[in-house]
């Protein structure tokens, strides 16, 4: 277990708002006026640090999450976005040219995984799906036009954990980027001190935790972000998917609760998952000693947050998962909604939502059964009766 604290690392920031607000001011500008003409000049060559030119290239409200998020990640520099999605397309598109290849886990977010199978071949962006726990059909798949191996801490839906160590190793020794979406376990895994390249995040999820804005960001090296942002050639300025700074200062004020947070969506889901096993349920939770990667969740994780509030449970059919997801809505035991890292429970059937871009053929090859459900386990006070509840709508519907 990484001794590494995320947490404290949040906590200790010091910003400050104009007549000493405890929180930094809102910049509620898209331009800046310069004093002489020459700084200008200066800032749009990229040589005047802490000065802003237009809020597409930067703006005070997001450069203090992004430092705030590569303090938490431990990289040199962080990148807003607006969204998770423009976070991972912008990083891919800066990282890939024309005839360059990608070598990804076959399974990601669907939103994701359609960007790879069927957007880059407008770029002739080639892409090779892999199973991610098989290290060695990662580095059989490596060609010498490989720029980017890419896949996601815990993996959407199946909750296959990658071993960011080893993938860093195989990415250094054929000189390509490491990409990591930490989306479903922030603080729990820190995969740049692990030895990934670039973090991207879908902010909307546990980050923000009130699933009221669609936000996302990227954690590198100094020089990928000022690529990034570059006015001449940088994929996030010339693309322009700038989040805006009123969101970018509410998502800074939840980001110091995310400790907090992730705690509680952990010991919940830890909760119910044992429960629910033990009393005969098809559920998949990486803190489960029966998951495949438990030990290697255990090796890589940060001390003190947890397995992560993302549990799956397979059953059997879709129609079953319906019923089963209807009669949780109407007991109150969450929401039939997709997304996820929200104070209530969310539950959808994987394979009919947010994987439906994942062709059924290739849903069947990765073992992602049609009955499966993704849980977002909620913040519940009282996650003793939420599992009775469970349990007697799965004894009810013949699960168990
Ligand atoms: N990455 C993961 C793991 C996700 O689950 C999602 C969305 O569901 C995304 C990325 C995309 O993020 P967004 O919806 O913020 O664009």
């Amino acid at each position: 277990m990484s001794k590494f604290d995320p947490a404290s690392k949040v906590q200790k920031l010091r910003h400050f708002g104009e007549f000493g607000g405890v929180n930094p001011s809102i910049t509620d500008s898209s331009t800046y006026t310069f004093l002489h003409g020459e700084d200008m000049f200066e800032t749009f060559a990229g040589h005047m640090e802490g000065c802003f030119l237009y809020s597409r290239h930067w703006n005070p409200s997001n450069k203090y999450l992004a430092d705030a998020l590569a303090a938490m990640e431990d990289t040199e520099a962080g990148w807003i976005t607006a969204s998770g999605m423009a976070a991972i397309t912008c990083a891919l598109l800066q990282l890939c040219n024309t005839g360059d290849h990608i070598v990804t886990s076959v399974t990601t977010y669907g939103g994701t995984f359609a960007f790879l199978k069927n957007y880059l071949k407008k770029f002739k962006i080639d892409v090779t799906f892999v199973n991610i726990t098989r290290l060695e059909s990662i580095e059989a798949a490596i060609q010498p036009n490989t720029k980017v191996i890419y896949t996601e801490s815990v993996t959407n839906p199946l909750l296959q954990v990658s071993d960011i160590p080893k993938l860093s190793k195989i990415a250094k020794k054929h000189d390509v980027k490491l990409m990591v979406d930490n989306t479903f376990t922030p603080m729990i895994i820190s995969p740049a001190r692990l030895g990934a390249d670039i973090v991207v995040y879908s902010m909307t999820k546990f980050i923000n935790g009130k699933n009221d804005c669609v936000a996302g960001a990227i954690c590198a090296d100094q020089q990928f972000i000022d690529d990034l942002s570059n006015v001449n050639d940088g994929t996030a300025m010339l693309l322009g998917p700038v989040l805006d700074p009123l969101r970018s200062s509410s998502i800074l004020k939840n980001l110091h609760t995310l400790h907090i947070r992730m705690k509680q969506h952990s010991n919940n889901a830890c909760y119910l998952a044992k429960k629910l096993f033990k009393a005969g349920v098809n559920v998949v939770y990486t803190g489960l000693e029966n998951h495949p990667q438990h030990e290697l969740h255990k090796k890589i994780m940060n001390q003190g947050f947890g397995f992560g509030g993302m549990l799956a449970i397979d059953f059997g059919t879709v129609e079953k998962a319906n019923q089963i997801m209807q009669k949780m809505q109407e007991s109150d035991i969450g929401y039939l909604a997709v997304s996820l890292g929200y104070f209530k429970t969310l539950f959808s059937c994987s394979g009919t939502s947010t994987s439906s871009e994942v062709p059924e053929d290739i849903q069947k090859q990765i073992g992602l059964s049609e009955g499966l459900v993704r849980f977002s386990v909620g913040l519940d006070n009282d996650i003793e009766s939420t599992s009775e509840q469970i349990k007697k709508i799965c004894e009810e519907g013949g699960v168990i």
